[in-house]
């Protein structure tokens, strides 16, 4: 569906408002994105409230301006999305969000558009690395018969996969993203989106509170994380043993499994060269004397200079150990078929016995049927569950629980060049918080800032201010804030079988989001800061060295509002959703990864996380997918 004409027309004044210096066209190159957003839901709302967002009653009601908007004059105009933009009407908040995101994002990710603010991404052309891998070629109508199907090549589908391929299983990996390698990495921002997130970097909660960002690449998360690889904590190891009945995780299989995924993927902390980021971070967490460490990082031969930092585009370098250049090779080396384009419909299953798959491959969307003699399931903890709903299969616990480790930022703006965008991904972070109750509070990270995050994140209040304030990114460095989430939310699918996320954070967690918010603000005074801000929709900051300053800023943020489309919050982790357990009644596959009630059926992936893990997950789904083989391959 495309934006009816009433509603574009809207859409290019308020892409002109939003960015005043922005290209002519950047409207009509945000209706684009707009109709290729997954849900015709989601499409059709943004076109009623644009068409109402013209309506001179509604206006006058709600903004007090008695104009339709694309007769009003750009002060009034400005003046009008400030109104939506704070809206105690959470609908006006995610418009406002919705469009703000898209025409901010879409203007700073235009190739050229970020150098008048020092950003020189993309540093030059990609290697010409050749591929390894060579997919199968779907032409037609196809008919595939193999031992095993597995749904995902990210970091669970591509352990199974190349675990059971050396078990001697005839393997096949149907993946719905494309197959890109080094020589594919343009690292320019909007195409690194497109190409390799899913749904092009735009999937979100349905009420756009939470911005979701995973993989959707031949590979997964694992091609555009940031490598950081924490083995699954003993404390949470002890807590999915004890409460959840899974013995094994406290156990020495799991423990094996765990090393034997982190030998593969060479895990080593002797690559955390500090990056600039890393560098502010480490002087406020000294200066107070908190807790910091190493990261322990996935890569071979990491540059870590300034080549790196570009890595959630793809690492160039080829030194960061995703399956792509790992397990996905393996499995290929030992027979395994991958299908890449390819989006798996449905299981099918006959009399409770799971027996293959139903995808579309292709531009076309050629039918590709799987008859396997076991499947499973690693598309990702959004996708697992819808596919099980979409394929009838029926159990409480299925697209509930799901943990998002909420992430969000407090910046700060330097004195000296961070440059955000460049160095080690991740080097260093900080427990100091991480236990504040029964294991739940929040980890401090620093994460890369390219112009496509500071849009996201800049806080809009008017076109020129938006403008100064993008052109600090520099100069801005930030704490970021990774809430382990006891509380989770829930994927459902709607009638056309596309996934839901829906997510509201609990009491219990944005206490602690509230205690991180404040904490983060104090390291980074500590770190020398001379303004701090989080990402609210509206400008809310502080220069520190003023008596009380940081307890009067936290005053003004709690009067801003924190909740959905007030502040910006990201997951990069999504777990728990088809999670593991003793009882059909409350999980949804068992401790050896089948599905409850339907014979030959797995799920090896993030999603079979009892709870959140607290920790960056890459490495306890890989794990956790690598026993799953073991099961899978004496099946
Ligand atoms: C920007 C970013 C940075 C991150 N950094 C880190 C980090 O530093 N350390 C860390 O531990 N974790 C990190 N993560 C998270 C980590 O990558 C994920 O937790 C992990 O990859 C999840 O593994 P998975 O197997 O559950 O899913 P994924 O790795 O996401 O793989 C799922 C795959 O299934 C495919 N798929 C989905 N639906 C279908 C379908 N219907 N048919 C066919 N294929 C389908 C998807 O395209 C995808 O490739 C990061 C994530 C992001 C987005």
């Amino acid at each position: 569906m495309t934006l009816s004409p009433a509603a574009l027309r809207v859409l290019r004044a308020v892409a002109a408002t939003l960015v005043s210096d922005g290209a002519a066209d950047l409207g009509d190159r945000v209706a684009v994105k707009i109709a290729a957003l997954p849900r015709r839901s989601d499409r059709e709302e943004l076109d009623l409230l644009l068409r109402w967002l013209d309506s001179q009653v509604l206006n006058l009601l709600l903004t007090g301006i008695p104009l339709p908007f694309t007769r009003m004059s750009p002060a009034q105009r400005e003046r009008c999305l400030r109104g939506w933009a704070t809206s105690w009407i959470g609908q006006r908040r995610k418009a406002f969000q919705a469009l703000k995101r898209l025409t901010t994002v879409t203007h700073y990710t235009t190739p050229g558009v970020a150098r008048a603010i020092g950003y020189p991404g993309p540093l030059g052309p990609p290697p010409n690395t050749a591929k390894a891998i060579r997919p199968l070629a779907i032409t037609g109508r196809t008919l595939l018969e193999c031992d095993v199907v597995v749904v995902g090549s990210g970091a669970g589908g591509g352990v199974v996969a190349a675990e059971l391929a050396a078990a001697g299983k005839d393997v096949i990996v149907l993946e719905k993203g494309g197959y890109r390698n080094e020589a594919d990495f343009t690292h320019v921002e909007g195409e690194a989106l497109e190409t390799m997130y899913d749904a092009g970097g735009l999937l979100a909660t349905r009420d756009l509170g939470l911005v979701v960002l995973q993989g959707a690449t031949l590979g997964g998360g694992t091609v555009i994380n940031y490598t950081t690889s924490f083995a699954t904590p003993p404390s949470v190891r002890n807590e999915w043993a004890r409460k959840h009945q899974l013995p094994h995780f406290e156990q020495k299989e799991f423990n094996v499994a765990l090393h034997k995924v982190a030998n593969r993927l060479g895990v080593n902390p002797d690559h955390a060269n500090p990056s600039g980021r890393d560098r502010v971070l480490i002087r406020g967490l000294e200066t107070l004397g908190w807790h910091h460490g190493l990261l322990p990082r996935d890569v071979r031969g990491c540059p870590q200079d300034d080549s790196c930092g570009y890595c959630g585009f793809g690492c160039r370098a080829g030194a960061k150990q995703s399956t792509l250049v790992t397990y996905l090779q393996d499995a290929v080396t030992r027979g395994a078929r991958i299908v890449v384009d390819c989006e798996v419909q449905r299981v099918t299953i006959e009399r409770g016995i799971a027996t293959g798959v139903e995808a579309r491959a292709g531009k076309s969307g050629f039918a590709v049927t799987v008859r396997a003699k076991a499947v499973v399931l690693a598309a990702g903890s959004i996708h697992s569950p819808a596919l099980l709903l979409r394929s009838g299969v029926s159990l409480a616990a299925l697209g509930k629980h799901l943990a998002l480790h909420p992430a969000t930022a407090v910046f700060g703006q330097m004195d000296e060049e961070v440059r955000p965008w460049t160095g080690t991904v991740q080097a260093h972070y900080s427990d100091q918080f991480a236990d504040l109750h029964e294991g739940y509070g929040f980890k401090f990270e620093t994460a890369p800032v390219h112009p496509s995050f500071q849009a996201l994140a800049t806080p809009w209040k008017s076109s020129a201010q938006f403008r100064e304030w993008m052109g600090r990114l520099p100069r801005t460095a930030l704490t970021g804030i990774l809430l382990r989430d006891r509380f989770g939310g829930r994927v459902r699918v709607d009638r056309a079988g596309n996934p839901i996320v829906d997510y509201r954070l609990s009491r219990y967690d944005r206490r602690h989001l509230r205690r991180a918010i404040s904490a983060a603000a104090e390291l980074m005074e500590a770190a020398g800061a001379r303004e701090i801000w989080l990402p609210l929709a509206q400008p809310v900051s502080y220069v520190p060295g003023v008596k009380n300053a940081r307890e009067d800023w936290l005053r003004r943020v709690d009067a801003a509002g924190w909740g959905p489309n007030q502040l910006l919050l990201v997951t990069f982790h999504q777990m728990a959703s088809c999670r593991m357990g003793a009882s059909k009644r409350t999980s949804v596959v068992d401790a050896e990864h089948r599905v409850w009630g339907i014979r030959n059926l797995y799920v090896a992936d993030a999603s079979t996380f009892p709870s959140a893990s607290g920790v960056n997950p890459m490495l306890t789904v890989m794990a956790m997918a690598h026993r799953a083989a073991g099961v899978i391959a004496t099946h």
